[in-house]
């Protein structure tokens, strides 16, 4: 073998960590690295990591959202069960209009839950709600302590990749003082610092998001969203947090107060009287063009565009993939949800060769993308 590992994962969010994680599992040696430490410096570390079903209409995206949502909460009970708190989560209508929203939601929610009424949420603390949905089985994650659980299964490098080049053999991978590693396949979990290949038809694009943990002695057993997150009280310890600001660059909106619009909408859920700030944390979560994860082989677009250049205008040739190089990425708000369900499907696909779903699958936008690169440059 000329490689030292069979996969590199590179980004120890929980999306690379349940890759590897899943990987390892299958028997693979297999090496995470990040360029700071474990969920430290992107959406993970943030998140309030909240693990519940999606309501809506029953479109696509739900459907798929739920099927995760259904894999992750048995994935960490059975794997990590120290670091999900089954409390239920409350899915609140921000107003009337929402009130009547989610009456139509109602045929669609094929998870356990059922209605909850004002008058039932008010012993639970909570106030100003209009009838609501409680999952039982829905419930909140310690993020980072999960991910350092995850991580310290797997052998880890802090390791910046600068480079990512293949010898035809295997991947290799360089950091800026020409430190190298080497593996036959590679998973880009980056999440929105996604800048080794040219990916841009994938539409991987950062939101701004901000959580306060607050200490309080407040009796609230179960989590709630409404617009915002707020968690049950666990240890002592309340999480309110939400990812809203749409942007390339880090959080400048909040002014440096990004809890105070949180901590107001809080107020209004529940009594935070007695709230005392432990920590702010802010990080970006990355969402695809069509809001559904990436998961799959990653398209040469270079490649493509030289030698197929009726591509920008609408033809449709065979794509041309990298070599055992794969993408995981795009979990959105619900990175948490979705990732022990994507890493057991890339696992399946590397180790036993099953196909990816195609709902997943990153080709989906590479035409689309081509059509409109191509309209826009003539
Ligand atoms: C405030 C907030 C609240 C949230 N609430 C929830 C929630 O309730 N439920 C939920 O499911 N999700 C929630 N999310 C979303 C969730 O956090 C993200 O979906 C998830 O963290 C994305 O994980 P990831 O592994 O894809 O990316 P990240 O966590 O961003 O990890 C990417 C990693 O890649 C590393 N990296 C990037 N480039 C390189 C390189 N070249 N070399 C080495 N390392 C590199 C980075 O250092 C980083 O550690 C929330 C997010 C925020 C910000």
């Amino acid at each position: 073998m000329s490689y030292s590992y069979d996969t590199i994962v590179i980004g120890a969010g929980i999306a690379g960590c349940c890759a590897a994680f899943s990987l390892q599992q299958k028997g693979q040696n297999v090496l995470l690295v990040d360029r700071s430490r474990v969920a430290a410096s992107g959406g993970s570390g943030a998140a309030g990591a909240f693990v519940s079903p999606k309501i809506g209409k029953g479109g696509p995206l739900q459907v798929l959202t739920n099927e995760a949502f259904s894999f992750a909460k048995d994935f960490y009970l059975r794997h990590f069960p120290s670091y999900f708190h089954q409390t239920g989560v409350i899915r609140i209508p921000k107003d009337a209009e929402d009130a009547e929203k989610f009456k139509l939601y109602e045929p669609f929610n094929t998870e356990n839950y059922r209605t909850i009424s004002p008058e039932e949420l008010q012993p639970l603390g909570i106030n100003n709600a209009q009838e609501s949905f409680l999952f039982d089985e829905a419930g909140v994650c310690d993020a980072p302590e999960l991910c350092n659980a995850i991580f310290h299964e797997i052998p880890f490098k802090q390791f910046d990749a600068e480079s990512l080049e293949h010898d035809g053999q295997k991947w290799i991978l360089l950091n800026r003082e020409h430190l190298m590693l080497s593996s036959k396949n590679v998973i880009l979990a980056t999440g929105h610092q996604n800048d080794l290949f040219d990916m841009r038809y994938m539409g991987v694009r950062g939101t701004w998001g901000s959580r306060g943990d607050y200490y309080s002695g407040l009796e609230l057993n179960v989590s709630m969203h409404k617009s915002i997150s707020v968690s049950a009280n666990i240890g002592g310890i309340i999480k309110i947090g939400a990812t809203h600001v749409k942007s390339k660059e880090p959080c400048m909106v909040c002014d440096g107060e990004p809890l105070k619009g949180l901590f107001r909408k809080a107020s209004e859920m529940v009594d935070t009287s007695d709230f005392r700030l432990k920590e702010t944390f802010c990080g970006m979560r990355s969402g695809s063009k069509d809001y559904v994860p990436l998961l799959g082989k990653v398209v040469n677009t270079a490649y493509m565009i030289e030698h197929h250049p009726k591509v920008l205008r609408g033809a449709n040739p065979p794509l041309k993939h990298f070599e055992n190089l794969y993408i995981c990425n795009g979990v959105g708000g619900r990175g948490f949800v979705f990732a022990p369900l994507l890493a057991a499907w890339l696992a399946e696909y590397i180790v036993d060769g099953k196909e990816i779903d195609t709902r997943v699958n990153p080709d989906r936008l590479f035409l689309k993308w081509a059509r409109k690169e191509g309209a826009s440059s003539s």
